[in-house]
């Protein structure tokens, strides 16, 4: 696992061991505020350790960014804590969540002791504000990645912890495009310091513009190649064609996961196309 300072009391955890997964801890003066937890129980334990011990504090609250395992499965390992969630995202643990572990269980010793544990604490429109210490956190929706998503904004810094509204490779198979193009363009009109992505590396101040326009870039890229399938005989082997290259990311993203990502993107998005043929987005 790695781990960073990224501002006085902000720090940054990445899984070495899934997807580059990606956590936050805020550290306030006498408790801390997590924003999502590690995908692997192990991973999420060593965070919890440092904030225990080194920073000698304990977790009150945290905060699930969207409904999915990778961000959401460590937090039986924070007992006391309240978590905080859209009420989405809630629905969709209760829902999705909980038969999807039961599955995972019998495949990964490593899940036995997880327990899925629900947010206690939601919120449906607008944005809800934490105060942790001298920092004010503005949770608000970021969705499209999935449809519960949301970022969370440490205003004195203008750092953004952005979910996986945010990723190296944008991913829309259980979201939609439309709504993640919506986010990624906010995000990139925020005027940040840091992007926190749901994977991958942290984004600085001077990466940021190019990092918006790479993913909306690739959105687009997506859209037209499935826009050609549709007029195409066999379409999916059209889009069996479409290389994460021609859509202007690397396959070496997300530690090689990027591939199989892009490629089930393609698919979803062609899916998603043939139910709303008449309404095939913005021509450019
Ligand atoms: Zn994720």
């Amino acid at each position: 696992m790695h781990r960073e300072r990224v501002s006085e009391n902000v720090y940054w955890f990445q899984s070495e061991l899934y997807a580059q997964v990606t956590a936050g801890v805020i550290a306030g003066p006498q408790w801390a505020v997590i924003i999502d937890t590690l995908a692997i129980p192990e991973e999420t334990l060593a965070m919890r350790e440092y904030i225990e011990h080194e920073l000698g504090l304990q977790v009150r609250y945290v905060i699930n960014t969207h409904y999915h395992a990778d961000h959401t499965w460590g937090n039986c390992f924070f007992p006391g804590a309240t978590i905080v969630s859209h009420a989405l995202c809630r629905d969709l643990m209760h829902e999705k969540g909980i038969p999807s572990l039961e599955v995972a269980k019998k495949q990964n010793a490593a899940l036995r002791q997880v327990k899925v544990v629900l947010p206690h604490l939601t919120f449906e429109n607008g944005e809800m504000n934490l105060r942790v210490g001298k920092k004010n956190l503005i949770l608000g929706q970021a969705i499209g990645h999935s449809h519960d998503g949301i970022s969370v904004l440490v205003e004195e810094d203008r750092i953004l912890f952005a979910g996986d509204a945010f990723m190296p490779l944008p991913y829309v198979v259980d979201g939609n495009i439309d709504d993640l193009v919506a986010s990624i363009k906010k995000i990139g009109r925020m005027g940040l310091e840091n992007i926190v992505q749901g994977h991958g590396d942290i984004i600085l101040r001077g990466e940021i513009e190019a990092a918006v326009k790479e993913n909306l870039s690739y959105l687009s890229a997506i859209r037209k190649a499935e826009r050609t399938a549709l007029k195409r005989k066999s379409p999916l082997e059209y889009l069996d064609e479409v290389t994460i290259e021609e859509c202007g990311k690397s396959r070496v993203y997300l530690g090689g996961l990027a591939e199989p990502l892009h490629r089930r993107n393609l698919r979803a998005l062609y899916r998603h196309m043939l139910e709303n043929k008449d309404n095939l987005g913005p021509e450019e």
